[in-house]
């Protein structure tokens, strides 16, 4: 018998964390950031669900929704190994400090904020001590050797195909109930199956139970190769440079900009595009590059030599805060790269304040955008948005290209699923928003999976595996109401005060702004 519990990522696909207790171990398999509205990112300050001190962690890929709290693990007392691939491991290496010097630096803020309120100070989350001592405990293994984190437990890693040392994670666990052993599955996030840089997701077949991420299960993406999304991505930087404004690319720190930096590199090296400058702006973009150029054994189809692309007089690498203030003088001609891909944080935000409103001006998406977040809005088609408490109307043109995604589309996801089958117990669907994973169910069921055995957890629930069956143990009370979790009172104000901003904007004449006010303050 074991006992499987999801504390995040359910329903929702941020905050990645479960917890397996079996022939007398607690371990946990990743323990992510949440990510989001004003809500769900308030989990992260929030106590954990559970004791802290786990024996020991399985960390599928280093992405911040799956590896963020783990800091916040150690502070509140894990002392256990966390075992992970060596290249998630080098990743860890800065950014999880960078993760702690983003808290720190949010504290800060909301401090400044509470003081002027008369307000006592918060802490932040963790801090570089915390995350030093996190990286202490990283145990490193290779791509399908087994190792026995507990007597009795052993665990492999398959290449996922997601990011730079993404797994999945093959466990067999002793099942004292019948003397069997359990066979477990969990996918981490899986790669799509045309990438550059990485070989197709992998595993075993036939297992008792699944755990299954579903980002993109209501989602399908047309077929391309890497010619194809290259040209598409060349069509979509002429059209945006043609126009006279600077093309912003808002894209995760580790691994998208790499992927659309070597694109960009192989369209520059080939006189592809007009004259421009890249500027790849992110403190990270340095640390990561070099943790590429280690591990490129481990990649596949790398056409361009990435140390040659640095050499490009066209190309700008900017890590220092000073030098991306100065990219804001630029109104075009540019294209700029910078983190966070959903645009929530980071210095892309200024790159978007300082270019939405331009009419010559392209935001270009490469990524998912969670509900809630400054991209998901842009994306979404809203004429006004807020940035930093302040409105923006939205001139620039908003384009979409989902070929960069690192996560594979509706159809490889099933086949992912159908290739792991039989699957004798039950399939978890987690890391998906509902509309996602009910899609999912639905289709894994007309391909022949038992509708009954495919179980879409709630966060904090827990389920008593025995004999390949899967019972609820009901579920913890809920930290966060589900209606949350997608949109908050500070998403319904933002979206009033747009709302507002947009019909003061509209209003005929100034009697009649001041007509729409008044009444407004009526209804108050
Ligand atoms: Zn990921």
């Amino acid at each position: 018998m074991a006992t499987l519990s999801f504390y995040g990522a359910a329903g929702t696909v941020t905050g990645s964390c479960s917890m397996l207790q079996a022939t007398g171990a607690r371990f946990l398999v990743d323990c992510g950031m949440f990510q989001g509205n004003k809500t769900i990112r308030a989990l992260n300050d929030k106590p954990f669900p559970f004791d802290p001190a786990a024996d020991f962690l399985i960390l599928t890929h280093a992405h911040i929704d799956h590896s963020g709290l783990l800091p916040k693990l150690v502070r509140y007392g894990f002392k256990g190994p966390i075992y992970c691939t060596a290249p998630t491991a080098d990743l860890l290496g800065f950014m999880l400090l960078d993760s702690a010097k983003i808290q720190n630096s949010n504290t800060e803020r909301q401090n400044r904020k509470r003081q002027r309120k008369g307000e006592d100070p918060i802490e932040p989350i963790y801090t570089e001590e915390h995350a030093r001592a996190t990286l202490e405990l990283l145990r490193t293994h290779d791509y399908g050797e087994w190792f026995e984190p507990a007597p009795g437990i052993h665990v492999r890693y398959w290449n996922a195909g997601h990011i730079l040392g993404s797994a999945s994670a093959e466990m067999k666990i002793p099942d004292a109930a019948d003397g069997n052993t359990m066979r477990l599955l969990f996918s981490g996030d899986i790669g799509p199956e045309e990438k550059v840089f990485h070989p197709e997701p992998d595993a075993e077949q036939g297992f008792d139970y699944v755990v299954c991420e579903s980002t993109y299960g209501d989602r399908e993406r047309d077929d391309y190769t890497l010619e194809a999304r290259r040209e598409l991505l060349r069509k979509e930087l002429v059209r945006g440079l043609s126009a006279g404004g600077n093309v912003v690319i808002p894209a995760f720190a580790v691994e998208r900009s790499q992927e659309l930096l070597h694109d960009i590199g192989v369209l520059l090296a080939k006189g592809e595009l007009p004259e421009t400058t890249v500027f790849l702006d992110s403190p990270l973009a340095k640390a990561v590059t070099e943790v590429f150029i280690k591990h490129a054994g481990t990649l596949d189809d790398v056409e361009l030599d990435e140390a040659a692309l640095f050499r490009d007089p066209r190309f700008r690498l900017v890590q220092d805060v000073e030098e991306s203030k100065a990219i804001n003088r630029i109104t075009g001609g540019a294209i700029i790269i910078s983190a966070s891909g959903m645009a929530d944080a980071g210095r892309i935000q200024h790159h978007i304040k300082n270019n939405i409103w331009r009419s010559n001006a392209t935001i270009l998406f490469v990524g998912y955008q969670a509900p809630g977040t400054l991209g998901y809005y842009i994306t979404s088609g809203e004429p006004v948005v807020r940035i930093h408490g302040k409105e923006f109307l939205v001139k620039a043109e908003i384009r979409q290209l989902g070929n960069y995604s690192a996560h594979a589309d509706q159809g490889e996801l099933l086949d992912w699923v159908m290739e792991r089958s039989p699957i004798a117990g039950h399939l978890f669907l987690n890391h998906g928003d509902d509309d996602a994973r009910e899609e999912m169910a639905r289709l894994l069921a007309t391909r022949g999976l038992d509708p009954e055995k495919i179980v879409l957890p709630q966060m904090d629930e827990a389920f008593e595996l025995v004999a390949g069956d899967a019972k609820s143990k009901g579920r913890l009370p809920e930290r966060v109401p589900r209606t949350e979790l997608l949109s908050d009172w500070n998403n319904d104000y933002a979206a009033l005060i747009v709302a507002l901003t947009q019909r003061l904007q509209d209003a005929g004449n100034d009697e009649e702004r001041r007509k729409i006010i008044a009444a407004l303050r009526r209804a108050l």
